[in-house]
C-alpha cells in the first residue's frame, strides 16, 4: 500500500465508516479444516507475541497461542464459517398472533474488525408475523452467529434484519443494537461511557406509529 492508502484505511478503521453489507471473505476461505486453520493462527500468532518480546518458553505463556487459535476458531468468529449458521423452523401461527413481537436485551457479544477488540451489548429485534413464527430462541441464535464474526456494528445490524425477513418471509422486521466498543474505551479517544445505538427498520417499521409502538415496548 502506498502512505496516502495507508493513512485512509487507518482512518476509516478508526471512524468505523460502514464497509459492505456482506462481510468481506475470500473465495477460498473453507479450503483449510477448521484444525489445519488452528495450526496456522498458533504459528502466526506466537510470531505475533515473540515479534512484541514475550518469552514463549515460559509456562505461562507457552499455550497462549494454540488457545487463541482456538478461541478464534472454535468460539468467538464460529459465526463466518455457514455451516454453524442456525437452523430455523417454520411454524404455522396457528394463534393467529397478528401483533408485533419484541424479543429484546439479547446479549451481543462480538468483534470490532478494524481492531480485533469486542463490541459488547444488547440487541432489541421486533417482527409483525405474517402467518409464520419462529421459536424465540432462534431470534438469540441468530444474533449470536452474525455477531461471532470480525464485525462493524451497522453490518451486524443489517445481516441480522435481512435473514430475520427471509426466514420469516416478511419485511417487517425490526433490529437495534446498542453495544460499546472496546476500541473507543481501551484506545483511540478512551471513552468510557459512550454507546454506539444502530438501527435496521423495514416494511411497517418504516412508518412512525409502528416505531413508536415498538419503542414503548422497550422502555
Ligand atoms: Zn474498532
Amino acid at each position: 500500500m502506498k502512505a496516502s492508502e495507508i493513512e485512509l484505511a487507518e482512518a476509516i478503521g478508526d471512524d468505523h465508516i460502514s464497509a459492505a453489507l456482506e462481510t468481506p471473505m475470500v473465495e477460498n476461505a473453507f479450503d483449510l479444516s477448521d484444525d489445519e486453520k488452528i495450526l496456522q493462527i498458533e504459528h502466526h500468532f506466537a510470531e505475533i507475541m515473540k515479534t512484541m518480546g514475550l518469552d514463549l518458553t515460559d509456562d505461562s505463556l507457552q499455550g497462549t497461542p494454540r488457545r487463541v487459535a482456538k478461541m478464534y476458531i472454535k468460539e468467538v468468529f464460529t459465526g463466518l464459517d455457514p455451516k454453524n449458521k442456525p437452523s430455523v423452523a417454520l411454524f404455522k401461527n396457528k394463534y393467529k398472533y397478528k401483533e408485533m413481537l419484541v424479543e429484546k436485551n439479547i446479549t451481543v457479544k462480538s468483534f470490532c474488525e478494524h481492531h480485533f477488540v469486542p463490541i459488547i451489548g444488547m440487541a432489541h429485534v421486533a417482527y409483525i408475523s405474517n402467518g409464520n413464527v419462529i421459536g424465540l430462541s432462534k431470534i438469540n441464535r441468530i444474533v449470536q452467529y452474525y455477531a461471532k464474526r470480525p464485525q462493524v456494528q451497522e453490518r451486524l445490524t443489517v445481516q441480522i434484519a435481512n435473514e430475520l425477513k427471509k426466514i420469516l418471509k416478511t419485511e417487517d422486521v425490526a433490529v437495534i443494537i446498542d453495544a460499546k466498543h472496546m476500541c473507543v474505551s481501551m484506545r483511540g479517544v478512551e471513552d468510557e461511557t459512550s454507546s454506539t445505538v444502530t438501527s435496521s427498520y423495514h416494511g411497517k417499521f418504516q412508518n412512525d406509529e409502528k416505531k413508536q409502538e415498538l419503542f414503548k415496548y422497550m422502555d
